[in-house]
């Protein structure tokens, strides 16, 4: 176990074979995983109930309040079921060869006599054949391969590769070039949708939204979910997360913050679907967007690219890392090299290395805070308190902030207000304790009871920065909280207090 503190920068880490040992998974939370993904783009129901299961079963051991993201697939081109004729894993193309893609095919089919001496793609866009013209590009896993379309005859596309590689099944498939009438959300979706409130995951993503629509759309998903599923509850209550990654969504990046509960900088299918020398840029563009509107934000993909197959990651991928803390990133996220890699543990344990040196050198710069700038136009009171709670912080040196949070609104507004120490938000709902493990610097902490009194609550908080070494006797904390405790926006007060003497009454 790391003796070391958890970073205050979130790390989610995707699931997959690599994560299937318990063992591993117990390992990866040890060294700092708050958070889970399930890829719904990859792998059957049964796969997925059973890695969420296993994730729910490590966090009652280890009493963390660990949260899962389930990851839509959306109105996202996959590529279908690919036997595994190469390397025990899929059909390898050459620079050269043409190849066939359809998208009325259940499953891929290497080159035969049957198949006129070409490989056969399937992907799950019927209408592909109909949208995509001669010349356009067709890129596929984040355009690691990249080919041409010769002929389109309304059934099917012949394809030039122009850069080979490994196709595997469900490996996204991007058409840059072509206009597709693809609806936003899929019958697919739908049924993923209702799974997740079914199973109670704490957060859903979606794949290639374009417009706020789109997310209006994936509400209303949820509601459909909630008359299939009996007894589901308020299913529109799971978050979403947009995940940005065509140039539409940057376009509307505004109106998507005004709807979603969050974003992901989607870079992989970012990368294709614009220019990837702008990547750099559009992902500033869209953090400091997330923090103006006090969401939070994930930046996703490759991250520590080269630990699927090395034990150490390259100096570019470190420094990506610590420049998405720089620019305020809530959480960083681990694909393939967590899903898939050689070294899942390693990987998340860099990630937990890097996010330390980074939010040291944070506290050193001790900034003052700019509160998200809609916030502060909309002049709402816990904003307002946090804002207030950060200068009383400082100029008592306070060592963490402690909140009552009972569904994570005070929380999440406190972890954007700049606070570079831990923030214990304490609750008595389990969902929302575990959605406040996405914020940065929160450590949400689930109790039995809301407190009647501030001095209840100031007693509950000492109680548990004692019992777990949080913090030295005598040491200043800032204390927010409001009553009634368990009614949301009840946040109204700050208070200086010192670790061991909080119990007084009020
Ligand atoms: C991405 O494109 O960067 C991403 C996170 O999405 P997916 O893993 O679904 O390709």
């Amino acid at each position: 176990m790391p003796h070391e503190a958890p970073p205050l920068t979130k790390i989610l880490a995707t699931l997959g074979p690599a994560t299937d040992d318990r063992r591993v998974l117990l390992k990866l939370v040890e060294h700092g995983a708050a958070l889970f993904r399930l890829n719904f783009s990859h792998g059957g129901i049964e796969e997925h109930a059973r890695r969420l299961a296993l994730v729910r079963s490590v966090a009652d051991e280890t009493k963390k309040p660990l949260a899962v993201l389930g990851d839509l697939p959306g109105p996202k081109i996959r590529i279908a079921k690919v036997p595994a004729v190469h390397e025990g894993i899929g059909i390898r193309l050459e620079a050269g060869q043409d190849v066939l893609i359809r998208g009325n095919l259940i499953e891929s089919k290497p080159a035969s006599p049957e198949t006129g001496g070409l490989p056969v793609l399937a992907c799950n866009y019927k209408k592909l054949a109909a949208e995509v013209d001669p010349g356009h590009r067709v890129l596929i896993n984040d355009g690691a391969v990249r080919m041409l379309t010769v002929v389109s005859d309304g059934e099917q596309l012949l394809c030039r590769v122009t850069t080979g590689g490994m196709i595997i099944s469900g490996k996204g498939l991007n058409l840059p070039d072509s206009e597709l009438s693809i609806p936003a959300t899929t019958e697919k979706d739908l049924l993923l949708a209702a799974w997740a409130v079914e199973n109670g995951l704490d957060y859903l993503a979606l794949s290639f939204v374009r417009k706020p629509d789109e997310l209006r759309a994936i509400n209303e998903c949820l509601h459909r979910a909630c008359s299939i599923v009996p007894n589901a509850g308020n299913v529109s209550d799971i978050p979403v997360i947009a995940k940005i990654e065509t140039p539409q969504a940057v376009k509307n990046i505004d109106a998507i913050l005004a709807e979603a509960d969050g974003i992901m900088v989607a870079r992989g299918d970012l990368g294709v679907e614009m220019e990837i020398a702008r990547v750099p840029v559009i992902q500033k563009l869209l953090m400091r967007k997330a923090n103006e509107f006090g969401k939070p934000c994930i930046v996703a993909t490759q991250m520590l690219e080269s630990m699927i197959e090395n034990s150490n990651p390259t100096r570019a991928e470190v420094s990506d890392i610590a420049n998405a803390i720089y620019d305020g990133a809530d959480a960083i996220m681990l694909s393939g090299e967590t899903a898939v890699g050689k070294y899942p543990v390693l990987a998340v344990e860099m990630m937990r290395r890097v996010a330390l040196a980074t939010e040291e050198s944070l506290r050193d710069q001790n900034q003052e805070p700019k509160p998200p700038a809609r916030l502060r136009e909309a002049r709402e009171r816990i904003p307002a308190v946090a804002h207030g709670a950060w200068h009383m912080a400082q100029d008592v040196g306070a060592v963490l902030a402690v909140v009552w949070s009972q569904d994570g609104q005070a929380a999440r507004y406190l972890s954007r207000i700049g606070f570079r120490m831990p923030i214990l938000a304490f609750s008595t709902s389990p969902a929302a304790v575990r959605r406040m493990s996405l914020f940065f610097a929160v450590r949400p902490v689930l109790v039995a009871q809301v407190p009647q009194h501030r001095s209840d609550f100031a007693r509950i908080a000492d109680w548990h920065i004692i019992e777990n070494a949080l913090a030295e006797k005598g040491q200043p904390i800032v204390l927010l909280g409001g009553k009634p405790f368990d009614e949301p926006g009840a946040t109204n007060t700050a208070a200086i207090r010192f670790v061991g003497e909080l119990a007084g009454s009020e």
